[in-house]
Parts: structure tokens; sequence; C-alpha cells
């Protein structure tokens, strides 16, 4: 393929470092034009992946946020401005991605992402992409995802720790889901906040820039998938250590006598809400 008949003139310019690339090329750039990446939280991790996202030229991002910048969230996410205080995420972060790229298509979802919404929140979208800040939302993807087909980018910090990984079990074969791993989410309390436990600003970048990689090699196909691997990342030792994950044949979700087939397992009232960590 000619890549130039495929792009503008300042497309050819401003995609040109892709474009040379032979993982990416004209083939990969034009396939990230038309893709449709949902970016859940437009928080710390959220703040980066959009920011790449938007500037590897990601043709429509959505961005699913519920909650207004405040001024403790300025010490990691990075896409909203000091001036933004107030505003409501999804605004301040297509401003953002706006004067970064133009081109980019922007959907603000301004809503809180429930059994009820999040089916067809997914639907339109190649790969999802979630930053989201508690176990409750973070199931619920995962099993949205799952019973909808779409491949989930998935990342999470704490402190100076961070996780990601790529699930996509509806796949078959060794692909896991994140239930595979995690079973169910953990009691309240167990697992303290970013709120209550703090997080260093640039571990939500380097998280959350690993995510924009690992969206971008599922669009375009480059590389080895992140599915069944687990990445961890121990900022205070500089160590990242990969660890394999097992699809689990017993898995409820995605094993062979699954017992989750909706999403009817998560409309209980919800508690998770005051253990939300605000840093996404
Ligand atoms: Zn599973």
């Amino acid at each position: 393929m000619n890549p130039k008949l495929d792009f503008t003139e300042s497309q050819l310019e401003r995609y040109a470092r892709h474009i040379i690339l032979g993982e990416v090329g004209g083939r990969g750039q034009a396939k990230l034009l038309r893709s449709k990446v949902l970016v859940i939280g437009a928080g710390g991790l959220g703040a980066p992946l959009l920011l790449y996202l938007a500037a590897a030229g990601v043709g429509t991002l959505g961005v699913a946020d519920d909650d207004a910048v405040s001024l403790s969230n300025l010490q990691r996410q990075i896409i909203h401005k000091s001036a933004d205080i107030g505003r409501r995420k999804t605004k301040s972060a297509a401003a953002a991605i706006d004067d970064v790229n133009p081109e980019v298509e922007v959907i603000g979802h301004d809503l809180r992402i429930v059994p009820e919404n999040v089916m067809e929140l997914i639907a339109p979208y190649d790969v999802i992409a979630d930053g989201s800040d508690n176990f409750a939302t973070r199931f619920l993807i995962n099993d949205a995802c799952y019973l909808a087909k779409k491949t989930l980018v998935s990342a999470a910090i704490l402190r100076f720790d961070g996780q990601l990984s790529t699930f996509k079990a509806h796949l078959g074969g060794d692909h896991p889901c994140y239930r595979c791993i995690f079973r169910e989410p953990p009691p309240p309390g167990l697992i303290p906040s970013c709120a209550e436990g703090g997080v260093l600003g640039a571990v939500a970048g380097v998280m959350g820039s690993l995510q924009a990689v690992e969206v971008i090699k599922e669009l375009v196909g480059a590389g080895e998938s992140l599915s069944g691997t687990l990445v961890i990342y121990d900022a205070l030792a500089s160590r990242f250590r990969n660890v394999r994950l097992k699809r689990d044949p017993g898995c409820p979700l995605c094993g062979e006598r699954a017992t989750i087939t909706d999403l009817s397992i998560h409309a209980k009232p919800e508690d998770g809400r005051d253990e939300r960590c605000e840093t996404g």
C-alpha cells in the first residue's frame, strides 16, 4: 500500500515516525485513524493514555468519567490543568486532546458506569482501556468486555506499584480473563485506595504510557500481545516483572461451566463508592 494514496500531506508529516516503522507503516497508521478506543477514567492512568492515543492518531476516543477536576488530581492527572479545576473531566480531557490533535473525534461519556449502561457504552469501540479507580468497576468492565467480545487493556496503580495486562478471553485458547486471576473483588477496606495509600504521580505516567503502547499494539497487530502476561512495576526497586497468567478452566466467567452469563451479579447495590481512588 502506498501511504501517499491514503493520507493528507499534514497527516504524512504528523505520523511520519509511525509510518516509517515496519510494524506500523501506512497500513497500521490508517488503521489507527479508523480505530475507536474507549478510555475508562480520565485520571492518573487515563491522562497519559489519552494524550498518547490522541497523538498517535486514534480516530475516535471515548472518555468515560463522571468526575470534575480537583486540585489534588493535578499531581498526576497531567491531561488537566490548574485552570480546569471544577470543570468536568470529560470536557477538560477533550480540550487537551484537541490541543494535541484536532483530527481526533472525542466522545465524552459523563456518567457513572453501571450494569445498565456498560454494554451500550462499550459497543461502538474496538478496544477498551480500563484506568478506573475501584474494584467494582474493574470487575464490571471485565465481565462486560468478555460478554461483548471486546479486547480489554487494564492497568492499576497504588503507591509505587503498577500492574498491566491485556484480556481477550473471548478468543478462547489460552487467553485468560481478569476473573481467572482475581476471582472476585476484595472485601471493602482490604486494599487501600490511592487517597488512603497515596501514589507517586509519575508511576501513573509510566503505567498509563505502557497501557497506550499495548492499546496501539492491539489495534495495529504489532508484536506480542500482553494477553496471558501480567506486567508488575516496582518503582522503588526500579524493576519490571512479567508474570505468566493462565486461563482458569473453573473461571465463573470464561470457564467451561461459566455461571456468569450476564451482568446480574453486579446488580446488587454497590458499596465500593467510598473506597474510590480518585487517581484512576
Ligand atoms: Zn476467566
